[in-house]
């Protein structure tokens, strides 16, 4: 095994994001082994997917409210 990075999906809802996801890979097959470090660069990811979902939420929920009202965080 050695280090790198590969491509990874997360999904959330109706979103979703690929990003470089570091860990330890196999040449022979694709298994992978990841550390805390490594997973905390996932929980970010996930981070952010659900911050962008909830912010799409508001800017729905505003557009349908009328044009009065403005979507603020
Ligand atoms: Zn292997």
């Amino acid at each position: 095994m050695k280090r790198g990075v590969a491509p990874m999906t997360i999904s959330y809802k109706d979103r979703s994001v690929t990003f470089e996801m570091p860990g330890w890979y196999c040449d022979e097959c694709s298994e992978s082994l990841h550390n805390g470090d490594d997973l905390e660069v996932s929980v970010r990811v996930l981070d952010q997917l659900k911050a962008q979902q909830k912010n799409q939420r508001i800017a729905q929920s505003a557009a349908t409210a009328g044009p009065t009202l403005s979507a603020q965080d």
